[in-house]
């Protein structure tokens, strides 16, 4: 336990140089207060980098400074980012992860479901991406991950609006990618698989089990498994990685 401490207190001492040298970087993770996205989070806080969440209500874990944003509002959006700047200088890392699903099959699924989902998932990504890519073309620099999901690519049963959101979002982050390649501006996509969280703990159990049996890996993915592939895609080593499709999906998705 003493040892452990030592590793932390040593981790704590390098952030706090890379805030005091500049080196750390602003990061913005929308639904950053629970499930993927806070260990999204998490993972560039232990990096050293200065992370934003936004949240609807809840505040934010302790280290990371929480901004009041329901992404479906441009307004309260514009707002967030500007408490972002003000604190930690202009965006340069956005995670866009805020998402909901509204599950039913197509024949019953009425149009305010299906576009609800759209604004919240889709179109919110497009309102965070377009408002962060101001300071980043100013920058010359900035990193943007969509988190998608395996359903975007495969399509599912009783999914219609969540699938089209997530399929929507590769053919964001593909425009952003020709757009802002040439000022130093990678968009990537991450589609995580079957990963434990609220959002699958509320499936009933038998789809549970039914998705289950289709993963290779034999296992549910944790959040953490997400958050490695997001903080690589937002390193200098991923530099000349942009307007990709990263599966995290214990081979769920395989062939798409
Ligand atoms: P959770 O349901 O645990 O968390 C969803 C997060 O999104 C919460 O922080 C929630 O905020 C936020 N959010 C939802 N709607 C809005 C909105 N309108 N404005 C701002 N924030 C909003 O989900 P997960 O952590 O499981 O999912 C995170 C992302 O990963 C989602 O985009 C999801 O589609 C995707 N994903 C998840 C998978 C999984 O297996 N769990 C698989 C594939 C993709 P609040 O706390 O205020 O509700």
């Amino acid at each position: 336990m003493r040892a452990y401490q030592g590793v932390a207190d040593s981790l704590a001492a390098i952030n706090q140089r890379r805030w005091e040298h500049g080196v750390a970087r602003s990061v913005l993770v929308t639904g950053g207060n629970r499930g993927i996205g806070l260990a999204i989070a998490q993972a560039f806080a232990a990096q050293g980098d200065k992370v934003a969440v936004t949240h609807r209500g809840s505040g934010a874990p302790d280290g990371l400074l929480g901004v009041k944003c329901d992404v479906t509002s441009a307004a309260e959006v514009d707002a967030a980012f500007a408490e972002v700047e003000a604190a930690h200088g202009p965006v340069e890392v956005l995670v866009a992860n805020a998402g909901i699903t509204d599950d039913t099959l197509l024949l019953r699924m009425t149009e305010e479901q299906f576009t609800r989902v759209l604004d919240a998932n889709l179109t919110g990504s497009f309102r965070v991406a377009q408002r962060a890519s101001r300071g980043m073309l100013r920058k010359r620099y900035g990193r943007i991950v969509f988190i998608s999901s395996v359903v975007g690519l495969t399509g599912s049963a009783g999914q219609v609006n969540y699938a089209a959101s997530k399929a929507g979002l590769v053919g964001v982050a593909r425009s952003i990618a020709r757009e802002l390649g040439s000022r130093n501006i990678t968009a990537n996509v991450v589609a995580p698989g079957f990963i434990t969280t609220d959002m699958t703990d509320a499936l009933p159990e038998e789809r549970r089990k039914e998705i289950l049996a289709q993963v290779p890996a034999g296992r549910y993915g944790t959040t953490e498994e997400i958050a490695a592939a997001v903080t690589f895609l937002a390193s200098d080593a991923a530099a000349y990685i942009t307007g990709a499709v990263i599966p995290v999906d214990g081979g769920l998705g395989m062939g798409h």
